[in-house]
């Protein structure tokens, strides 16, 4: 044993030879026991340290307070300081949020009495349209004209509201400049005026800028007198052509029938007739005759020399070179050939075969008015399709080949009229104007001689 504790007390001695020296004491303690104790100096201190309480206590004293204080802020004892700014921030937030709320619900507030306010209208509006259907049709004025419900009872073909309407019609002063001659006005006769525009449909869509609407004056099976037709020609290949059961589908905007035809449509010229559709087919002067009992094509033709795609359109443009109409007299072509040199032809035609019949070249060039149509057998020009305020500037009479200016009013309502017809069952000219069907009741009459 004590050779063991001298052999490690060597090895000490030898090991700290560069450091201070090591003492080794041999004594009993209090209960009588042997206790060996050696002491070695420590290499960094030069004494021990004194008592407690010196500047390693303060230092110890300072960071344990520091530490002390910081668990206490950690804690929660003293919160506020630590969480100040991002309690700040989430607070500002708050009442950003909910000043956002309040402001919310007052444009809701708004809204909902805009709302109430709008339906309140409507309501108003569908009580008037459902007192004016109620009572007898009074002298239509231009302003009750332009009320008229869009299912415009009038189209009632027949109807008692419809002849009472057309009495009253006869009551109407005529233009000033134009005398007319009333016992004539059940018959043929020149235009003596047209009457304000009646929208029945606005189009759904781009493709329903430009179109046509049609009613066929002699419709056949299995389509009634009622049935009425349309197109939308904005595109490259038309072809849907649409059905309506009578004017209330149409205004509603709810075909009967959708056809989609075998040969694409060129332009606002087609017309139905007969039972079938005659339409030009794109990019040629073939013109197409569509039977709609069969639903095919059941003759074609091509006009002889007319123009087509954009050589003598109407002024709007559009690719009007051919323009089909109907009336008193049957089935007409209305466009312009290099040897007419731009000036408008007319053209019957055989409404079976297509076949050119007979032709009148007149003095009007085409391009320079914005469409036409046929009445009893005269030609009538449109001078403007854009003005608010047009006229009907020129007629043609096929029975005496002249021509003259005439200045009757014609009003473009929508600013961009891209078809005007006239059907002679309802005697009134149908017309697609920037996306409206829209149409004019028309009076004839013997007009004083000029
Ligand atoms: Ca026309």
């Amino acid at each position: 044993m004590w050779l063991q504790v001298a052999v490690c007390l060597s090895c000490l001695l030898l090991g700290g030879q560069g450091q201070e020296r090591a003492a080794f004491y041999r004594s009993n303690d209090r209960n009588s026991r042997c206790q060996y104790t050696f002491t070695v100096a420590s290499p960094a201190e030069s004494s021990c340290p004194t008592a407690v309480g010196g500047a390693e206590m303060d230092s110890l004293k300072s960071r344990l307070t520091l530490l002390e204080s910081l668990v206490s802020r950690l804690v929660g004892g003293d919160a506020g300081a630590v969480g100040a700014v991002p309690d700040a921030g989430l607070q500002e937030a708050y009442t950003q949020a909910m000043g956002e709320n309040s402001q919310l619900q007052r444009d809701k507030e708004r809204l909902d009495r805009q709302v109430q306010e709008l339906q309140r209208r409507v309501e108003e509006q569908r009580q008037e349209t459902e007192r004016l259907l109620a009572r007898p049709c009074q002298a239509p004025s231009a302003a009750l004209q332009d009320q008229r419900p869009a299912s415009d009872p009038a189209w009632q073909h027949g109807s008692p509201g419809y002849q009472e309407l057309k009495a009253e019609v006869t009551e109407v002063p005529a233009p000033k400049q134009i005398q007319e001659s009333s016992q004539e006005n059940t018959g043929c006769g020149e235009l003596v005026s047209i009457g304000e525009p009646v929208s029945h449909r606005r189009a759904e869509g781009i493709a329903g800028k430009y179109g046509v609407w049609m009613q066929d004056p002699e419709a056949v099976a299995p389509y009634g007198t009622q049935m009425l037709w349309r197109i939308n020609t904005v595109g490259t290949e038309v072809r849907e052509l649409f059905g309506y059961e009578d004017m209330d589908q149409l205004s509603l905007g709810f075909p009967t029938k959708v056809l989609l035809l075998p040969e694409p449509v060129e332009s606002t010229g087609a017309t139905m007739y007969r039972g079938s559709l005659y339409y030009q087919r794109r990019r040629s002067r073939t013109l197409l005759r569509y039977d709609l009992a069969t639903e095919s094509i059941a003759s074609r033709r091509d006009l002889p020399h007319a123009g087509f795609h954009g050589q003598f359109p109407y002024s709007w443009g559009g690719y009007t070179d051919i323009d089909l109409a109907v009336d008193e007299q049957g089935l007409w072509a209305i466009y312009s050939t290099n040897k007419a040199k731009g000036a408008i032809v007319a053209s019957q035609l055989d409404p079976n075969s297509l076949e050119v019949k007979k032709s009148w070249e007149t003095n009007i060039r085409k391009n320079t008015v914005a469409n036409a149509f046929m009445i009893c057998g005269r030609l009538y020009t449109v001078a403007s399709y854009s003005s608010p305020n047009t006229t009907v500037n020129y007629m043609f009479d096929t029975a005496t080949s002249e021509s003259k200016s005439v200045a009757v009013p014609l009003r473009n309502r929508y600013r961009y009229n891209s078809m005007v017809d006239y059907n002679r069952v309802q005697r009134k000219l149908f017309a697609w104007d920037n996306f409206h069907m829209v149409s004019y009741d028309v009076r004839l009459g013997k007009p004083e001689a000029n």
